[in-house]
């Protein structure tokens, strides 16, 4: 039983660097904003930024859950800052970002599940910058449908949730959630008219070939449109070791399993993230 040692040579990639990524990242350090790609330093910014799509996190940086996969920190969150909002939709303006994709930490602290903030951080980014398409990629509210219900109203293009993983290891993986909720979350945010919906799940965390198809078939029975499958890298030592490094020839095999039950769109390779070419989605 050994672990994999060093990456295969398909996760070596060079970033590359356009003048559009160079001048955003000169924004970026210049007004300090914040986004995921460059806090969790991924390997896509130079594509992402390029087509002018960004990912950032709202609600702080402190989360309520310890995920066993997840780089960002766990403990008692920060209190709410009530400009965050008004700061999200700046960023997206000084960096003319064309379609961005908002995420949060779970804040299963607070009683509405930080979906109050969630939607004036929506509204904030529409009026400020009226031409930038969505994507919220949101916690599962702990299913509560009255905050499930305020991403609803305000009809991003799409509303993506993760699963992460299979059924299996969910409990690993994912302590404090529920393979089966999250499958309801997504199902009913189709049944409320979201345009599209989308989850994610990360390989190389021991799950077998069929586990995969299997999760895949979950995700196609709540009527979820498009599926993104990535390879898992360990953030730290103290997390969940990677057991092994998916080849790029089984995840085109899961790409075309994906598009023959039926998704729109299936982005699957080992450097795919869950925002991976995110503004191809809302077409
Ligand atoms: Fe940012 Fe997501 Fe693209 Fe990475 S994949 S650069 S986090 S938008
Ligand atoms: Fe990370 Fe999200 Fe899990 Fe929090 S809920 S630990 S942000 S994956």
């Amino acid at each position: 039983n050994t672990l994999p040692v060093g990456k295969p040579k398909w996760l070596r990639v060079k970033l590359p660097i356009g003048q559009k990524y160079t001048e955003l990242r000169g924004l970026v350090d210049k007004y300090k904003l914040n986004t995921i790609c460059t806090s969790g330093s991924c390997p896509n910014m130079g594509e992402c930024w390029g087509e002018g799509t960004a990912t950032f996190m709202i609600l702080g940086n402190i989360c309520t859950r310890s995920c066993g996969f997840c780089g960002v920190k766990t403990g008692r969150p920060e209190t709410v800052d009530w400009d965050e909002p008004e700061k999200v939709a700046r960023s997206i303006k000084i960096m003319n970002i064309k379609h961005a994709v908002i995420t949060s930490v779970d804040r299963d602290d607070l009683k509405d599940g930080g979906s109050i903030i969630w939607i004036e951080t929506i509204k904030a980014i529409r009026r400020m910058n009226p031409n930038t398409t969505l994507e919220t990629l949101i916690p599962d509210f702990q299913g509560i449908e009255r905050n499930i219900d305020r991403i609803v109203e305000a009809n991003p293009e799409v509303v993506s949730h993760n699963v992460e993983t299979v059924r299996r290891l969910t409990r690993e993986v994912r302590i404090q959630a529920k393979y089966d909720r999250s499958l309801e979350v997504l199902k009913y945010l189709k049944e409320q008219g979201i345009n599209r919906t989308k989850s994610g799940i990360m390989l190389g965390l021991g799950e077998l070939e069929e586990e995969v198809f299997q999760t895949m078939q979950d995700l196609r029975n709540a009527n979820v449109d498009i599926v993104t499958i990535g390879q898992y890298l360990q953030p730290s030592k103290k997390h969940l070791p990677v057991k092994e490094f998916i080849t790029p020839e089984q995840f085109a095999k899961y790409e075309k399993f994906g598009l023959e039950l039926g998704f729109r769109h299936v982005e699957s390779g080992p450097l795919v993230r869950s925002s991976y070419k995110a503004q191809k989605h809302i077409l």
